[in-house]
């Protein structure tokens, strides 16, 4: 997979593609990622990429031209690189859609992503509309800058890529692949200051570890995120465990629904 990201601040990419899985997935050719400068894209001397938003109001807004002409110029490298078809180019922004772990298997399937990161209040809205194919929120708050929501959505697609992850960091049993949150997760000692690891988990059974652990993620989920549930294929005995959990007096409902 090839990844380009149009920044106003490249250095805000060096340090997390610098250490662990990311630089192990660059070094053996996974992925390669390449940071791209809006600003390199302004033509006049002071190499102006924002400006004052028509109809006044505060900050600056992110000027068209330097990123349609960045973005073309990425697009026909690697058009010219690669025989595929044109490449999806995002918008990180408050107003996009939701990103999601599905969101990000969707993604790990392209073989090139072009992520627009704005800054200030944002890009002037023909962007939006006339270059950028999909927009993904990272959640409903706002942030500075769409750098680390990019970050944020290269990190969940990337450590899907085929390979990146050695088989004991598999994210097959991780908290929303499937839907419902993770089991509850240990390693030794055995007992931390009178606290022990559940029996089973040291029995050695691994039907039973299976089973105890199929039972955590269905209660867990329930306790934190019900939502979930609601929307996940159970069959017939884990609805029966559900409707006996909710019975249960103690069952540590976090979530308030
Ligand atoms: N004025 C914009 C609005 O109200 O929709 C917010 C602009 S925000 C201060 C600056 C940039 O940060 C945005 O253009 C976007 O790239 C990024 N950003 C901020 N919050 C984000 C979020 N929750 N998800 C994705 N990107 C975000």
């Amino acid at each position: 997979m090839r990844i380009d990201v149009l920044t106003l601040f490249p250095q805000l990419f060096e340090a997390p593609f610098s250490f662990g899985i990311f630089k192990r997935a660059i070094d053996r050719g996974l992925v390669s990622i390449k940071i791209h400068n809006i600003r390199d894209y302004a033509h006049d001397k002071h190499k102006t990429v924002d400006d004052y938003p028509y109809g006044g109001g505060p900050g600056m807004v992110l000027k068209p031209e330097p990123i349609f002409e960045a973005v073309e110029a990425i697009k026909a490298d690697i058009l010219a690189k690669d025989k595929v078809s044109e490449p999806p180019v995002i918008l990180l922004t408050p107003q996009g859609r939701l990103f999601s772990q599905q969101m990000a298997q969707e993604l790990a399937k392209q073989s090139h992503l072009i992520l627009l990161c704005g800054h200030y209040e944002g890009v002037d809205e023909r962007v939006r509309e006339y270059l950028v194919t999909d927009e993904i929120s990272i959640g409903d708050y706002v942030l500075t800058g769409g750098e680390l929501p990019a970050l944020v959505v290269i990190d969940a697609v990337v450590r899907l890529l085929p390979g990146v992850l050695g088989s004991e960091e598999s994210p097959r049993d991780d908290s929303h692949v499937s839907g419902l949150l993770e089991y509850p997760q240990y390693t030794r000692p055995a007992e931390y200051r009178g606290w022990a690891v559940p029996e089973v988990l040291l029995s050695g059974n691994h039907a039973q570890i299976a089973k105890w652990r199929r039972e955590q993620v269905i209660r867990r989920t329930l306790e934190r995120r019900p939502d979930l549930l609601k929307k996940t294929n159970l069959c017939l005995e884990e609805r029966q465990l559900v409707e006996r959990l909710k019975r249960e007096p103690n069952l540590d409902k976090e979530s308030g629904e």
